[in-house]
């Protein structure tokens, strides 16, 4: 679900608003649409103590990427220099995504009151 972003403004201050977010906008070289998650699992060897109740191994951090619905990218990431290059990345595109629909929100608002979407 998207966040609801207050259009309950005079048309002046969501124009004003829509040309602050455009000036905002930019496309980051590491914009990732994914997300990082940290696992913990047991390993193959029956005589670990992963089987007896003691720690499961990691954390492991995979990055995960949905496609379609039953079709996920999934990367086990080792090195903590991927780790945060994903965090970073992932954060980028979470911005970047925020901007957008705040822009629709305005526009769709807009649209409502007869107003021009284009260039002013
Ligand atoms: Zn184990």
């Amino acid at each position: 679900m998207a966040r609801l972003y207050d259009t309950a403004k005079s048309t002046l201050a969501l124009r004003q608003r829509k040309r602050f977010l455009l000036s905002q906008l930019k496309i980051l070289p590491d914009s990732l649409r994914a997300s990082l998650v940290e696992r913990f699992s047991r390993c193959g060897k029956t005589n670990c103590h992963c089987h007896h109740g003691g720690d499961k191994h990691g954390p492991f951090y995979y990055l995960t990427q949905c496609l379609a619905v039953g079709k996920v990218n999934k990367f086990l990431f080792k090195a903590t220099a991927q780790q945060q290059a994903a965090r970073t990345g992932i954060d980028h595109y979470r911005q970047l995504q925020e901007q957008l629909e705040e822009l629709s929100q305005i526009n769709a608002e807009l649209l409502r009151r007869q107003e021009n979407l284009g260039h002013d």
